[in-house]
């Protein structure tokens, strides 16, 4: 079959997979002031696709600053031409030519976490159904001190495992995961959080976990505490500190230079019997079906198979990284709840 590339489907009114309206300026999202909670909960896929752009030209610079030349040149290189499988009105699998594994790349980052979603998210299913365990979502924080983000890191995660030798954490909790999230202060001090999954074995004062997170940190109390109504859900939040432990646009060459000398640092890890539970898991068909539900399904697709959500055929659609957010932008407008979620 002829390979497709989005200016021949662009340019040909008939072959085109969406209905032919205007083509909205590759510039527009820049001009249009939007609210932080407008940022977090309305951007579009293409604006995202947008910010995932400019993420990673910033990087690239920065890393060009440093010296390092071959790091630059793989985000650079990363998710730069792209396969789209798509029915045109939907897309149903992005395969990159290149992926360069950088942790603070945001394509990169977004595989990840996908990939951390399916494969614990059937071991917390299954977990759950055998335990009588309700999950929580914590987040543990500590206090701000003149040190480096190294420091910052090991201070909450020492104090961790100290909470996790507690007598009061083993009656309450029966295990769980644990993710990373960096950001700093206005003062530029380092501010380390821990995004905790606990698997909670029944009801507990908040206020005695206060104490107890106090005794682990020594100067800390301060913690956060909600239920996770759907385990899908709570995942998918903790998971994407993996992908975006930072606002990398804030982000200097002192920064990046700090960053690229944490190598072999965990993000994100299990403890406690969730973590025994994972080592021996074996997927039941139950658990299995879970996985279908992310994208583990989309690995089979190939041209000609139909599209998941429309049963139309399933095309490949070759472009470059430039041509995505206009292609997400024309998706967006040929379907219509995305076109009443975009801002006017
Ligand atoms: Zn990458
Ligand atoms: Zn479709």
């Amino acid at each position: 079959m002829t390979q497709l590339t989005l200016s021949t489907v662009l340019s040909n009114p008939n072959h085109s997979p969406v209905k032919s309206q205007s083509k909205p300026s590759a510039h527009t999202y820049v001009h249009k002031r939007v609210t932080k909670s407008q940022i977090e909960n309305k951007r579009t896929r293409s604006q995202r696709a947008r910010e995932r752009l400019a993420t990673k030209g910033h990087l690239t610079r920065l890393a060009v600053g440093l010296g390092e030349v071959e790091l630059a040149d793989k985000i650079d290189r990363c998710h730069s031409r792209l396969s789209v499988l798509t029915c045109g009105r939907h897309i149903a699998r992005i395969i990159p030519n290149f992926t360069c594994e950088f942790r603070l790349c945001p394509d990169c980052g977004r595989r990840r976490s996908r990939r951390l979603q399916s494969k614990y998210l059937p071991m917390m299913r299954s977990f759950m159904l055998h335990n009588k365990v309700t999950p929580v979502h914590l987040v543990l924080t500590q206090t701000h001190r003149a040190e480096t983000r190294k420091q910052s890191i090991g201070r909450i995660k020492d104090a961790f495992t100290r909470l996790q030798r507690r007598v009061f954490w083993n009656e309450y909790f029966k295990g769980g995961t644990w993710s990373l999230e960096f950001t700093k202060d206005k003062n530029g001090l380092h501010h380390t959080h821990l995004h905790i999954i606990g698997f909670r074995r029944k009801f507990f004062d908040i206020e005695l976990l206060r104490g107890e997170w106090l005794a682990a940190t020594g100067d800390s109390h301060v913690l956060h505490l909600k239920p996770i109504l759907d385990i899908a859900t709570g995942l998918q939040e903790v998971v994407k500190y993996v992908s975006k432990p930072l606002d990398i646009r804030r982000f200097g060459a002192a920064d990046l230079r700090e960053f690229l000398g944490l190598k072999n640092m965990r993000m994100f890890g299990t403890f406690g019997e969730f973590r025994e539970f994972c080592k021996d898991f074996e997927p039941s068909d139950n658990d299995a079906s879970a996985v279908g539900e992310l994208e583990s399904l989309s690995r089979d697709l190939v041209e000609g198979c139909a599209c998941p959500q429309c049963d139309a055929p399933l095309f490949d659609l070759r472009m470059s990284k430039n041509e995505l957010p206009q292609f997400y932008e024309q998706i967006e407008a040929s379907s219509p709840d995305r076109v009443r979620k975009r801002a006017h």
